[in-house]
């Protein structure tokens, strides 16, 4: 069995404050054309889930 040396640093007291998500904003929904027809003729706009932060609002990569 080896021993593994894991140093792990006491983390600080204060965690990093959320940083929103750039493409919905923060509001975790982004709104997408919608086309129709072969010519995709955009008929209006509904809102999805954001992709990037999947609703949550806050950039996961941050
Ligand atoms: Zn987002």
């Amino acid at each position: 069995m080896a021993t593994r040396r894991t140093t792990t640093k006491p983390s600080k007291n204060t965690p990093p404050a959320p940083v929103a998500c750039s493409p919905c904003d923060g509001s975790g929904m982004v709104s997408a054309t919608v086309r129709v027809g072969r010519k995709r003729r955009p008929v209006g706009q509904q809102d999805g889930l954001c992709l990037n932060c999947l609703g949550s609002g806050t950039n996961p990569d941050a």
